[in-house]
């Protein structure tokens, strides 16, 4: 077998490492930010109906423009979103690197706040895309105008926002998003794309981007069923935006990228968006939980407003996770020093999490 570095590969993609959170299995694994709650049965049921019935029709190529999935996220979204708005692709990360294929490329510079979802820099490379790694403020916060320095001193053409932040948690008022806005119109014409993944488990009352389309052709949302909706296995991501974007988005993906058995699974699940969704409530309940106990343990959490909790104050981070995993605990290691980042599982799986670390920090 060869060796990585005697291929011939791509001069920029030299020494690089890929994504690479460990998969191991354990009993509590709240590594990835899963929706840990299993998909109820009556659903399950729907989507094995529709899987069969896509099955038979497998000899074709599916339907490339999935029409009846654009018109099932369109409804979802709401905000009067139309069909034509609406891109998806097998995850948010597809998105996110059609995206970069359709308005990155040589010679462009993308921009995200850092630390922030460890696969821009990733895509970005992918695609030959500088990117550059601005900070964030004080507990990992920002505002319109450290956005609007950063984005006039750095001239992207795309910006990242993370709202809310993995792997902080934390949340981004739509002022941010029209400051980055304004401040790429005037730089350089580029793109703004806010990754909502988790904007199911925010606040009551929060907005989302989606609000800010009309008039903003350059505004990118982007969604994933990975989270909330406890989808993960499926691979399906989302995108609402001006229908030119999308058009542009068509210009570079793969012919038939999503498979006529992953639509059918989608729309199935999308038709009981209510049910799929009915753990977030739990979910937002452990996670507000697991704050309340780590401030009692003496340990530092971030405010989130996503499934996860980014905490500080651990005096071993690497040691506390090998702790934690030989108690069948699998949290995430995300390079910060003194820091672990946990996802709020299901009551029982948090209430485990909570005592073991209790007992591996002794406090
Ligand atoms: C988990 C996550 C995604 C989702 O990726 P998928 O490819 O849809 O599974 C996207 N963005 C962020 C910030 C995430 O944390």
């Amino acid at each position: 077998m060869a060796n990585l570095d005697d291929l011939p590969i791509r001069d920029d993609l030299k020494g690089r490492k890929p994504y690479g959170a460990p998969q191991l299995h354990v009993p509590v694994s709240l590594n990835v930010n899963e929706n840990t709650h299993k998909i109820p049965r009556e659903v399950v049921e729907d989507i094995f109906a529709r899987v069969a019935q896509a099955t038979l029709g497998l000899n074709r190529y599916p339907d490339r423009e999935f029409e009846a999935l654009r018109i099932s996220f369109a409804k979802y979204l709401g905000h009067g979103l139309t069909f034509e708005q609406i891109w998806a692709a097998n995850g948010s990360n597809e998105v996110l690197q059609h995206i970069f294929q359709a308005f990155g490329g040589p010679g462009r510079l993308a921009l995200g706040f850092g630390p922030t979802y460890s696969m821009y820099p990733l895509i970005a490379r992918g695609m030959d895309t500088k990117y550059v790694d601005a900070p964030r403020l004080e507990r990992y916060e920002l505002t319109p105008e450290h956005i609007r320095e950063q984005v006039l001193k750095h001239k992207p053409n795309i910006v990242m926002l993370c709202s809310p932040n993995n792997p902080t948690g934390t949340p981004l008022s739509l002022d941010c998003v029209i400051a980055a806005y304004e401040a790429v119109t005037e730089a350089t014409g580029g793109i703004v794309v806010v990754d909502e993944a988790y904007a199911e488990f925010a606040a009551d009352g929060a907005e989302s981007a989606i609000e800010l389309l009309p008039g903003r052709e350059r505004l990118l949302v982007s969604r994933t069923m990975s989270k909330a909706f406890a989808f993960a296995g499926a691979r399906v991501g989302y995108l609402a935006a001006d229908e030119a974007v999308v058009d542009a988005l068509r210009l570079v993906r793969l012919p038939y990228h999503l498979s006529a058995l992953t639509q059918a699974a989608a729309e199935a699940a999308l038709d009981h968006a209510p049910t799929m969704l009915a753990t977030v409530d739990d979910i937002r309940f452990q996670r507000d939980r697991i704050i309340v106990e780590l401030k009692a343990m003496g340990l530092e959490p971030y405010r989130s407003d996503a499934n996860f909790v980014l905490f500080a104050g651990v005096p071993d981070s690497a040691a506390t996770f090998e702790a934690l995993l030989e108690r069948g605990i699998l949290v995430r290691n995300v390079g910060i020093p003194h820091t672990l980042r946990v996802t709020a599982g299901t009551e029982q799986e948090t209430s485990e999490f909570l005592s073991s670390l209790r007992e591996v920090l002794g406090n």
